[in-house]
């Protein structure tokens, strides 16, 4: 049987590791830490965890990170059952003693017969007579293999800072304000001419925003991670600072767009809200890459007229992180398409968080296993929160030229903004169905859908 060789022994490469050998295949990690650092990582164990020690909510019928925990467990998970074995008390979320958590899932590896550890950083691109590879070597892929990655790959298909921009659930947001209209009404390719949504602003509602930007606390960075900025993608706050105007002469500059409810009246400035995933669920807020703290961000983009109820399925942000393009770059089973003998999992796919990154290393084990004993495995239904994520990085995002220029794949946690729709029906008796109880009944239908769709998968 072909060996498999994953490149990483973090989240993902664990899991991966774990996964591949269960199914009874031969599996050598390469993991570097040991005999080479990165600038993150404190000790040599698997899986470790570089920042909070928290898995996020572990409600899997409300929350779709609580799902993907349920989801894995059902899936064997090795990181899943580490956690659960050193849970500590956290309220809903799932925390966990890093020192114990990474210990189990360190000597797990080492302990399971069909699975070799090589501690050595693998420096360029993995060698011909490796048939079977996962490249799971995370936001801080060293910089040899990283370099062999983007030759592989090409300039515009790697990244090593993510500068996100926040997205908002379409349901939050405020159609009795806001309007569809592309600038100058200009259909794009595939476009109708109504691509964006418009968020309004008279001069007094501006001038109090510019203002709350400048004085937002931001986020701290350690010297490492500080990120150069280019002009093309200056984060909003840093472009207020520059003078008032500079923002309505950027972003939020009004023209080509005429609100219908006042057609005669001139907006002193637009935010536009652009359509993030094929669901047409998730929009992101065009050019409003931050720095600003989590905490902060909500509440000064619900200044926004539109956005006052606006929920974000991912707050903005720049950090240090190596990622691929994956919508352009994979094909649908996560196999690079230039040269298909690699996967790619974890976050330098481009999903974001450790649970993530762990159930795509879960994903690629499976289907690296299939594939060594000569068999196909599909990925995961897409209403399971494994194939929701497989669907974010391989196809569900809209790539498409954004203001700045800067590539709009990004990073992302599961959400569920990523499933498709679920029909529910009203409780009999209730006229108009809104609110907290509809959103409730939706997510346990997205739920319970789930869990009954990845039976035969898991
Ligand atoms: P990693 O866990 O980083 O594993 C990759 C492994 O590959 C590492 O062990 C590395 O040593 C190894 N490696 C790299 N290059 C090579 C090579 N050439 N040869 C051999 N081995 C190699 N997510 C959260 O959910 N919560 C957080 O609080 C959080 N904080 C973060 C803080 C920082 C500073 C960073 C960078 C990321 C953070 N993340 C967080 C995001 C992400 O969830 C974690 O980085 C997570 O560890 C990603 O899992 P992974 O398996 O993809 O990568």
């Amino acid at each position: 049987q072909e060996l498999i060789h994953i490149i990483g022994g973090g989240l993902a490469g664990s899991e991966a590791a774990w996964q591949a050998a269960e199914a009874g295949a031969t599996v050598i990690v390469h993991e570097m830490r040991g005999v080479k650092e990165t600038d993150a990582h404190s000790t040599d164990s698997f899986a470790e965890l570089v920042c909070s020690n928290s898995f996020r909510s572990d409600d899997h019928e409300q929350n779709a990170v609580g799902l993907l925990h349920e989801e894995m467990r059902r899936c064997n998970s090795l990181i899943m059952r580490a956690a659960d074995l050193h849970k500590l008390p956290a309220g809903g979320a799932l925390a966990v003693d890093r020192h114990g958590f990474s210990a189990e899932v360190t000597r797990a590896i080492h302990n399971h017969p069909n699975i070799t550890v090589v501690r050595e950083e693998v420096a360029g691109w993995p060698p011909d007579d490796w048939s079977n590879v996962i490249i799971a070597s995370g936001p801080l892929t060293s910089p040899a293999l990283a370099d062999a990655i983007l030759a592989k790959t090409g300039e515009d298909a790697l990244a090593f800072f993510d500068a996100i921009a926040p997205i908002v659930h379409k349901d939050s947001i405020n159609m009795d304000v806001v309007w569809a209209q592309s600038r100058y009404d200009k259909a794009g390719p595939g476009g109708t001419g109504a691509d964006y949504l418009n968020c309004p602003m008279d001069k007094d509602q501006y001038f109090a925003f510019v203002e709350a930007l400048k004085t937002a606390p931001l986020h701290e960075f350690k010297d490492w991670e500080k990120v150069p900025y280019f002009d093309g993608c200056l984060p909003i706050e840093v472009m207020a600072e520059r003078g008032v105007e500079t923002l309505r002469h950027g972003p939020m500059k009004p023209v080509g767009l005429t609100n219908p409810r006042s057609p005669t009246v001139k907006c002193y400035a637009i935010v536009q809200l652009r359509q993030d995933n094929a669901l047409g669920t998730l929009w992101n807020m065009v050019g409003f890459q931050t720095k600003m703290r989590y905490g902060i961000q909500a509440e000064i983009f619900r200044m926004i007229p539109g956005l006052e109820n606006a929920q974000f399925a991912r707050l903005g942000g720049l950090h240090r992180n190596t990622f691929i393009n994956s919508p352009k770059v994979l094909r649908d089973d996560l196999k690079l398409k230039n040269d298909t003998r690699i996967r790619f999992a974890g976050q330098v796919t481009g999903v974001e968080g450790y649970v993530e990154s762990a159930a795509v290393g879960l994903i690629t084990g499976r289907l690296a296993a299939a594939e060594a004993r000569g068999e196909t495995l599909t990925t995961p239904p897409r209403t399971t929160a494994l194939g929701a994520l497989v669907d974010h990085i391989t196809g569900g995002h809209i790539e498409s030229e954004s203001y700045s220029g800067a590539r709009s794949f990004q990073p992302m946690n599961v959400n569920f903004g990523l499933f498709p729709e679920v029909s529910i029906t009203r409780p009999e008796g209730v006229a108009r169905w809104r609110g907290p109880d509809k959103t409730i009944a939706k997510r346990r239908a997205i739920t319970s859908r789930a869990l009954e769709d990845l039976k035969s998968w898991a």
